[in-house]
């Protein structure tokens, strides 16, 4: 299904963002009060134009309530993103999404009505220590505080092994949802299945299990 989104901000974040909805097939316009920003982002998405966004009357005139989701991607000035957010809730969009830089900002983002606050860089550090810690974790997705899914490499130890035999479930407290046997997926792996060196497991279960098998 195609929405409209608006991304206000046309950094390095934003852009990255505006150009992956837009080359989903998704309508995007971007906005950035900066007129060079404007011009690069022409080509990556649907439409670019200069705005203030914390003037009300620029936001009313480029019809920002008829967006779907309208994402704040001003980091820096912290002001202008606070007003931002401030205005468009007010304006009455429904879903705005927006990033801050630490966690005051985040704090007050929250309060004067941000849908949804993002930390990009402090969720990719995270990110990248963990990866680091564990090598074997290729990725992973966090559901709660407790349980994750994680794309672990094969411990050598673990292989030439059926599933049944590897009995995750009862040794780890472990589910295995795949198998990637390189460019292949089996998402409905039989118990019976060989784990053959080099083979990724996508695992569920709880965070300190999933670390206890990932560091063998
Ligand atoms: P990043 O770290 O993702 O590059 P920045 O904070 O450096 O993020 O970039 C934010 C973008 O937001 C810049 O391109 C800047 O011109 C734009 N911006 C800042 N204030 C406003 C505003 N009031 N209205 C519209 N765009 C703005």
């Amino acid at each position: 299904m195609v929405k409209q989104y608006a991304v206000i901000g046309l950094g390095r974040f934003g852009i990255s963002l505006a150009g992956s909805l837009f080359g989903a097939g998704q309508e995007v316009l971007g906005v950035d009060i900066n007129e060079e920003r404007v011009e690069e982002a022409q080509s990556a998405v649907t439409h670019a134009v200069i705005a203030d966004s914390t003037d009300p009357e620029a936001l009313k005139s480029i019809g920002i309530r008829n967006f779907d989701t309208v994402i704040v991607a001003i980091g820096n000035d912290i002001q202008a993103s606070i007003l931002t957010v401030l205005l468009l809730k007010e304006l009455g969009v429904k879903k705005v999404i927006a990033k801050a830089i630490n966690k005051l900002q985040g704090q007050v983002l929250d309060k004067v009505g941000a849908d949804w606050v993002i930390f990009p860089e402090r969720d990719m550090g995270e990110r990248v220590a963990h990866m680091l810690l564990s090598p074997n974790v290729l990725n992973f997705i966090e559901l709660s505080k407790e349980y994750s899914v994680e794309e672990i490499k094969v411990p050598a130890s673990m292989t030439n092994q059926s599933l049944r035999e590897l009995d995750l479930r009862a040794r780890y407290n472990l589910s295995v949802i795949a198998i990637r046997h390189g460019r292949n997926i089996n998402i409905s792996p039989s118990p019976d299945e060989i784990i053959e060196e080099g083979d990724v497991l996508v695992v569920i279960g709880g965070n300190r299990d999933l670390e206890r098998f990932a560091n063998l």
